[in-house]
Formats: C-alpha cells, structure tokens, sequence
C-alpha cells in the first residue's frame, strides 16, 4: 500500500507519522513516532493508529548525535522492520517567507530559498530544514513536499500585514506573517462538515497548547493572526511572554546587560505561563497549583485571550462562531469555561454540563455565538497537502524512489 511519511523536525526531536493513501485519495494514519533526546539520550518511540506500541528503544548518543542520523533510525525502522517505503514526504516547515502561499514540491532551488528565511525563524527553520537535506542528497527522486506555518495567512490584507516601521524592512521581510497556520487550515476546512453555516461566516480559532495563538477567519480564509513576524507574539504561551513592549527588551539589555542572544534564550525559553508562575509551563500543573503565582498565570493567560477576541471580532467586523483547538484548548473544560465566561459580552451563552463533558458543542443552544471543540490535526493536513501536489506536479516521476 502507497504511504506518506509526514516529518516535523525540532531542535531535539524528530516527529514522523505514516498515512496510508486510500481509495479516493482518502488518509488513514498508520503509525506516529517520534525520536527524541537527540544529541542527549537518544529514543525511538512509536505507537499504532490505536496507540498500541511498536517501538520504544533507545540509542548510543555517538549514534544519533543529528536530525540526519535520527531520520536515518527512524527510516531503518520503517523500512526494515514494517516494511514500509513511502512514496512521498511532507515536512512541516515554519517559515515561508513572503513568497509561499501553499505547500510547494522541494527542489535545491527551494531549499535555498527557504534556508533564506533562517533569519526570520532561527530556533526552527534549520531543523526543519535539515532532513530535507538529507532526504534530497540520499534520495534525490523521492519527492518531498515543504508545508508552511505561514502560507495560510498570507490572505491577510496590506494593513494587517505591516509593522508601523521603515516599509523597506517590510520589503525584505518584517511583516506580520502569524503561524499555527496548518492548524487553522485543518479547522477551516473542517469546520463546513460541523457547522456549514457558520464556516461561511466569521469565526475566531484560538489554537491554545504549547505555542498558542488566535486567527480571524472570515468564509475559511484567514484574515488576521495574534502572531505576528516570529511565533513569540500575541498570546501568553507555555515559555514565552507573548505580545510586550519592545522597551521591556530594551530593557534587558541596557540594564541586565543581556546579549541578542541570552535575550532570544529568555523571551523563548523562561517566560510565559512557566516565567509567571514559576512553578511551570504546563497548563495541567498550573490548574493543580495553589501557588498564588500560578493563579495569576492561569487569570493573564484567560485575560488576554478575551482581549485578543476582541481586537479580532474588531478585525472581522462581528462574530459568527469561536473555536477551542490544541492541547489546553481540547482538553482543559476549566480554562475553557474562564474564557467562554468573560466573553458572554460577545453574545454567547455558555453550556456549563456540554463544556465538561467535552462535548463538540459547549454553548446553549440560545446563544448568539457558537462556541466549538474542534481537534485539530496538523500532520493529516501536510499528509492531504503532499498528496495534492503530488497529484498535481507533473514533475514528480511515478517510478518514485523510495525512503530506504
Ligand atoms: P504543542 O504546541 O506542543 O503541539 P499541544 O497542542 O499538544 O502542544 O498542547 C500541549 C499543552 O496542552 C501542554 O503543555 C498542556 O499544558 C496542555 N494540556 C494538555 N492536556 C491538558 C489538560 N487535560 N488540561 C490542561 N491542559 C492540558
């Protein structure tokens, strides 16, 4: 059976998942795996479409001491013990610049490309780029597909596209991209099967997990993000502070003598939910917490997701419907609930009984706004985007070769 292999390289680990293509150009999932510790206490760890484990082993660190080695194990793996050889890849790529507006078929002349916007993504665009590398030089006939963070709002208008700065910054690349943008396709595409009226109209998605930011959708198409040139913008996050003023970093670095890069160290790493509360990033932790510290993060995190509404319900011009996506925003019924709660202003009547049974549907059936539960699925949307270009690029050979 024809499979895709999707790949999401970190800084650490390397998450991979196997779709098996079906009749009709249906997906299903096969496989997810991960290895990580890479460089540290290297691991391979997979599970099966029922979460029953295939593999969990670990590595000598000389042996997996680089994303291209840990690509290698994990491909070893696919190959040799499941015997699975996928036609395609689909990786998941941050950063596309100002020029990619979908998901592209990967050449030299691409990843060049790409490997320009290093700057704009420092801490994630050479990982990404890495096993595309060593994918191009081993197998250079198997076709590879880059998917973008940022392609889906490049729909986004001149305004909301612009920093108030010297527009020749903008013309070589400080705009306002905003990421998550795979998430918030899936759920835009999603959204027509559970609510077709509503999917037409104007909707907010918060993607609230790890990395969290809010999009404006108005009939599927994005129209305004929190995020704005890096993924460190807009909300509160697990470790980063989210919107502050840049005279904060100034701050930092005239008065705490911090460098550019102890200063991207901090603003990534120590902030957020886990700098606030100092007791940690997880949102799990936190709920359990009665550190007073923690308390405040929850209510920061809470206050301005509301405010963020607003400016986004502002951008859209009215509200239709508001979405809850991502790891805090599927599974935490309590910071649903103090969210929901302070933007009854907005016309919505919350259904407490739905909300904690993590119902699709967790507002009354009188209220203005719908609010929904929408899980999204980041990697079936680069498998569907692999799959589409494949079909649609004459350029890459049926007589494929494959990962091996
Ligand atoms: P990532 O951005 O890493 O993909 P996820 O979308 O998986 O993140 O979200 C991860 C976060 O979701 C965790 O840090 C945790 O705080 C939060 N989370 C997961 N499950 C729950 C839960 N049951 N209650 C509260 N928070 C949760």
């Amino acid at each position: 059976m024809d499979t895709i292999l999707v790949v999401n390289a970190g800084s650490s680990s390397v998450k991979f998942q196997i779709f098996a293509i079906e009749g009709e150009g249906r997906l299903r999932r096969q496989i997810k795996g991960q290895m990580d510790g890479i460089g540290s206490r290297p691991r391979l760890r997979a599970v099966d479409a029922n979460g029953d484990p295939l593999a969990e082993r670990a590595y000598q660190i000389e042996s997996v001491s680089d994303i291209p080695a840990a690509m290698a194990v994990a491909g070893a793996w696919l190959r040799d013990e499941l015997r699975i050889n996928p036609m395609a890849v689909g990786h998941r790529v941050v950063h596309g610049g100002p020029d990619y507006e979908r998901p592209v078929l990967i050449d030299y002349g691409v990843v060049s490309r790409l490997e320009r916007y290093v700057a704009l993504a420092p801490l994630h665009q050479p990982h990404n780029l890495a096993p595309i590398r060593s994918l191009l030089a081993n197998f250079p006939s198997l076709p590879q597909v880059a998917c973008f963070d940022t392609a889906f709002h490049r729909t986004h208008g001149t305004v909301a596209d612009y920093y108030a700065i010297p527009y020749q910054l903008h013309a070589e690349g400080v705009r306002r991209y905003g990421f998550h943008g795979l998430s918030y396709e899936y759920i835009a595409r999603t959204l027509p099967q559970i609510a077709p009226d509503v999917a037409k109209g104007r909707v907010i998605v918060a993607h609230l997990g790890s990395g969290a930011s809010m999009c404006a959708l108005k009939g599927g198409r994005s129209v305004e993000s929190t995020m704005g040139f890096t993924a460190l913008d807009g909300l509160p996050m697990g470790t980063r502070p989210g919107q502050i003023d840049p005279g904060v970093v100034l701050y930092l670095i005239s008065e705490k003598g911090m460098s550019a890069s102890n200063v991207q160290d901090f603003l990534y790493r120590s902030c957020g939910l886990k700098g606030l509360s100092g007791v940690s990033n997880d949102m799990r932790q936190l709920e359990a917490s009665n550190d007073p510290h923690a308390i405040l993060a929850i209510e920061y995190f809470v206050y301005r997701i509301c405010l963020n509404a607003g400016m986004l319900a502002a951008a859209l011009q009215g509200l239709d419907a508001f979405v809850f996506t991502a790891g805090i925003g599927e599974n935490s019924a309590g910071i649903r609930s103090r969210i929901v709660e302070q933007l009854a202003w907005l016309g919505i009547a919350f259904d407490p009984v739905a909300n904690a049974s993590h119902a699709r549907l967790i507002s009354r059936s009188d209220s203005r706004i719908p609010v929904y539960v929408v899980p999204t699925d980041e990697e079936l949307m680069i498998a569907q985007h692999t799959l589409s270009v494949l079909l649609n690029s004459p350029s890459s050979s049926p007589n494929r070769e494959r990962v091996s």
